[in-house]
């Protein structure tokens, strides 16, 4: 993939879930960590799949992955 920053090829990666599922919560509803799994947010891994494919731009620290809700 190209970094849609700086146009240099991105290194395809894995972020893992170790214990609790990664989840997006917005800003506006963001309470903190330990209370993340009870709010409403887009929640990234699962038990069944606790790695997210990730694309990381070397150049611009920059990390992309596709936002797909597992919940
Ligand atoms: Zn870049």
């Amino acid at each position: 993939m190209e970094c849609p920053y700086c146009h240099e090829n991105m290194l395809k990666g894995y972020i893992s879930a170790l214990r609790d599922p990664l989840k997006w919560i917005e800003e506006s509803r963001n309470k903190g960590a330990f209370i993340s799994q009870f709010q409403r947010g887009i929640k990234l891994t699962a038990w069944t799949q606790n790695q997210i494919e990730t694309f990381y731009c070397e150049n611009c620290k920059k990390m992309i992955f596709d936002a797909v809700d597992l919940s």
